[in-house]
Order: structure tokens, then C-alpha cells, then sequence
């Protein structure tokens, strides 16, 4: 007996996966598997959102597989090489192949994988499935790591062909037996208390229901994205953020999708992911520390009462009320909502951006390593390309400009228009107040 591995991870997609079709072209039989194995990453396995998530898009991924006559082998463990070998042993696989991630913890494990079990005489190989560009492959004219987004995407975008998407399989050759696995539910993703029904009513995880998205998006929405992305109250958005994220659909069926969009600023925003995987592949030690050293030094203040009225929605302040609102009801919010509640959290509250980064990365469906990491860091004027500390949003500017008539703002708290308006809290920081000491702060950085 002898078999492929096909270890699924961020790359829940049959349509364009180059692993599985290199998985095939072996011509020895296939064994798709999913193994949990949170504890290898470390504080940022998996968070609440992101679990649920996980647990809708292997269930429609096991079920697309048992459609082609195959079926997903689940195991779980401390342990992704041990839970390998096992599978190599009761099955006679020869080969493992899998998509790259670009985690520290996982690039780390991942190389320490490849490297024992082709020791071992396995083969083992990697692919690109995430990205549309590898970060090895794009550097400065120094031939150092991009750290401004413009000349990155600039470089980038200039002789970009990525290849076009692969199609599904038709029908992989499955084992005569099956090694044993165990069922979905059994990982509890799913959470113990019902919080999810906003999670449930807004999204379809899955490969279809990015497709789907992608489509209506392409249809509509993204002729006027330039005018219309930074409006919250608008579906101006993709919102595909949590799909590219899980890999239920790739940035290079995006890429081939929008061919009239190439130069368009959406697939600029495409482009920020790359960046963003980029710099967390080069730079892994950001996922906890500034990427601009001395930000190390930055008088942080940690105040456990404000830290949770901003996570409850509860400031007084609307525009970052109802984004933390929409967050916490929905598992996603609007990107201009999140650069200011950010800015609010990390200046005008002047708390650490790891206390912003680390619920978002519990509640957001599509928290991504890469992307929150950069966002935070971006957000607290300590990472690349980031906007100046000095620089602070005003929420109730911000409101008047992107929410002018507080569309976004009433239908994430109600109680402002209706007779309960007394419900409403007063704001916990005076913002002009909270501005000049956020300012006051960041002097005494720069002047030592
Ligand atoms: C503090 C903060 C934290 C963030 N955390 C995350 C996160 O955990 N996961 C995440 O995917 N995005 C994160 N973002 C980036 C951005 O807010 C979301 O990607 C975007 O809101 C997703 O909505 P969309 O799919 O409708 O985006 P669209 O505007 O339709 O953009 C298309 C795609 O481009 C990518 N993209 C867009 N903007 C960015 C950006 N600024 N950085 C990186 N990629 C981008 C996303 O994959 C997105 O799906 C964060 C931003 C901030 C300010």
C-alpha cells in the first residue's frame, strides 16, 4: 500500500490548489487530511471567531470531497509531525505535500517537517497557494525587504503574471482503506455558549460562498469601490477578507477573475495582503514587538476598565462604539471603522496595540497574522509604512466625513436615535484632552 498526503491547512479550496494537483499527478492514491494542532501556535492559534469559521469551512470542505469519492481525514494532537507519521504509518504514504503559510511559528515547524521527513526518505514538498508573489522573490535595489507599500507594489505589480487558476480535480484515486480520523465536531471549534447567530446570519464559509461573493462583488460593488470602500455604512467592500484568509479562494483567482481591475484600487488592497505577508515573513519577531525599535519604550498606560468599555462597544464615542458593535455581532468590521477604533484605543486611551491586536484576533472571522499584525503596528505609528504617531484620527471628524448622515452609527446603536438615548454612556476620555497627552507621550519618546 502506498499513498500522497494531502495535509490541508489555510487552503480550504479544491479550485486552484497546486498541492492537490501535484497530490494527483503522483498517481498513487490520495489522502486528504486536517490536523488541529493549536498548541504549536502558540497565543496565536485560532481565536473564537476564527474557530467557528474553521469548523463551517472543513464541514463544506469534507462534504465537496465525499462528492469526488474521497473524504477528509481529521486527527488532532500536540504535535503535526508525530500526527504525520502516524498517518505515513497507517497508510504506507510515501509523500506529504501541503500550501506554505508565513507564521513564525509555522514557517518554523514547517521547515523542521520538510527537513526530517525527507531525512527519513519521505518526500515532502511545499506550494504556493496564498499569495501572488513569494516574499523571497521581491526585493529593493539594495536587495533588502520592501518596507513602504507604494515602491513594493510598484516592483511588484510591474511584471506580475501570476498562473492562471487551476481547475478542480475531477476525481482523485482514493485508497482501498481508509486510515481511521475523527469527526469534525469532535474538535470543538464551535462555541460552548451561543454567541454565533450574527456569525451564522452574515456569512457562508466555504468555497462556494466565496465564489459567490467574489461574482456579486465583480457584478457591482467594485466599479465604485474608489469612491465607495471608505463609507461603512455602504457595502462598498469585497468583504472577502475571511475567505482569502482561510484559502477558500486564492488572490490569483481574484487576480484572473478582474482582469479589467488590475490597476484598479482593489487590487491595490490585494496587494496590502501581499505586503503584509511580506513583511511578517521577514520581519516575524512584529507579531509582539514594534517593528521600529523604539516604540519599545513608548509610555504605554493599561487601564483594565477602559480596555473593556472599547471592547463592549461602551466608550460613549459612537463611531468606535459601532464598530466595536458590528465586530462583536458580525465577526468583521469596516476598515476605516477599524483604523480609527485602533487609533482611539492606542492613542486617545493610550493602551498597548497588543491589547487591540490580541481581541481582534479573537473575534475577527478573518484574523489573519499577517494583516492584524500590520494594521495594529500601522494604527500605533510603530510599524512599516505607518501613519505618524502624531497623526490622530478624530472619531467624531471621521464620523462626519465617512457616516455624514449616521446610517453606520444608528443601525449599531440604536438607542442613539430612539427614546433609550440616556442608555447611551458618556465618552470615557475627552478626545482633544486625550490627544495632547497621546501627543505629550510621544514627544518624551523622540526626546530621549
Ligand atoms: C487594526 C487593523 C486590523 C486588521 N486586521 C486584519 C485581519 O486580521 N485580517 C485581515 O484580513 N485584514 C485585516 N485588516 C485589514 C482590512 O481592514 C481588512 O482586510 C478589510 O477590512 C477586509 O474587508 P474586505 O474583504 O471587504 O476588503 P476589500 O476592501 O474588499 O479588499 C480586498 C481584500 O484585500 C485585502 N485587504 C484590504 N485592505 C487590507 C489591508 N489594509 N491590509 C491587508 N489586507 C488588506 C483583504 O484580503 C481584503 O479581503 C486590519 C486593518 C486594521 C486597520
Amino acid at each position: 500500500m502506498t499513498a500522497t498526503l494531502l495535509w490541508f491547512r489555510q487552503d480550504l479550496r479544491l479550485t486552484d490548489h497546486p498541492a492537490l494537483q501535484a497530490a494527483i499527478a503522483r498517481g498513487e492514491p490520495v489522502i486528504p487530511v486536517f490536523l488541529w494542532c493549536p498548541d504549536e501556535e502558540g497565543e496565536w492559534a485560532p481565536g473564537a471567531a476564527a474557530r467557528w469559521w474553521l469548523h463551517q469551512s472543513l464541514g463544506t470542505l469534507a462534504r465537496d470531497l465525499e462528492r469526488l469519492g474521497s473524504q477528509l481525514v481529521i486527527r488532532q494532537g500536540k504535535d503535526s509531525l508525530a500526527a504525520l507519521r502516524k498517518l505515513i504509518k497507517d497508510t504506507g504514504a510515501t509523500a506529504v505535500y501541503w500550501s506554505r503559510r508565513y507564521e513564525p511559528l509555522v514557517v518554523a515547524r514547517d521547515r523542521h517537517i520538510k527537513e526530517l521527513l525527507r531525512a527519513e526518505g519521505f518526500e515532502a514538498r511545499s506550494f504556493n497557494a496564498a499569495l501572488l508573489i513569494e516574499p523571497w522573490d521581491v526585493q529593493n535595489l539594495s536587495g533588502k525587504p520592501f518596507q513602504v507599500f507604494t515602491p513594493f507594489w510598484r516592483r511588484v505589480i510591474t511584471d506580475l503574471a501570476p498562473p492562471a487558476p487551476l481547475p478542480a480535480p475531477k476525481k482523485p484515486l482514493s485508497p482501498a482503506h481508509w486510515p481511521s480520523g475523527i469527526t469534525l465536531e469532535a474538535l470543538r471549534l464551535m462555541p460552548k455558549i451561543h454567541w454565533h447567530g450574527g456569525l451564522q446570519q452574515t456569512w457562508s464559509p466555504g468555497e462556494r460562498g466565496a465564489a459567490k461573493l467574489l461574482d456579486a462583488f465583480l457584478d457591482g460593488p467594485v466599479k465604485d469601490y474608489g469612491d465607495t470602500r471608505n463609507l461603512p455604512a455602504v457595502s462598498g467592500t469585497s468583504r472577502l477578507s475571511p475567505h482569502l484568509h482561510f484559502g477558500e479562494l486564492s488572490p490569483r483567482q481574484v487576480w484572473h477573475a478582474a482582469p479589467k481591475w488590475r490597476s484598479s484600487q482593489f487590487m491595490t488592497e490585494i496587494g496590502w495582503r501581499e505586503f503584509t505577508h511580506h513583511l511578517l515573513y521577514h520581519f516575524p519577531r512584529t507579531t509582539n514587538e514594534p517593528l521600529r525599535g523604539e516604540f519599545a519604550r513608548f509610555p504605554w498606560r493599561d487601564n483594565e476598565r477602559e480596555l473593556a468599555a472599547w471592547q463592549r462597544g461602551q466608550t460613549g464615542i459612537p463611531l468606535v462604539d459601532a464598530g466595536m458593535r458590528e465586530l462583536w455581532e458580525t465577526g468583521w468590521m469596516h476598515n476605516r471603522v477599524r483604523m480609527v477604533v485602533a487609533s482611539f484605543l492606542v492613542k486617545n486611551l493610550r493602551m498597548h496595540w497588543l491589547h487591540g491586536a490580541r481581541w481582534f484576533w479573537d473575534t475577527l472571522v478573518d484574523a489573519d497574522l499577517a494583516s492584524n499584525t500590520l494594521g495594529w503596528q500601522w494604527a500605533a505609528g510603530c510599524g512599516a509604512d505607518a501613519a505618524p504617531y502624531f497623526r490622530v484620527f478624530n472619531p467624531a471628524s471621521q464620523a462626519e466625513k465617512f457616516d455624514p448622515d449616521n446610517e453606520y452609527i444608528r443601525r449599531w446603536i440604536p438607542e442613539l436615535g430612539g427614546k433609550s438615548a440616556k442608555a447611551y454612556p458618556p465618552p470615557i476620555v475627552d478626545l482633544k484632552v486625550s490627544r495632547e497627552s497621546a501627543l505629550a507621550a510621544f514627544k518624551t519618546l523622540r526626546g530621549r
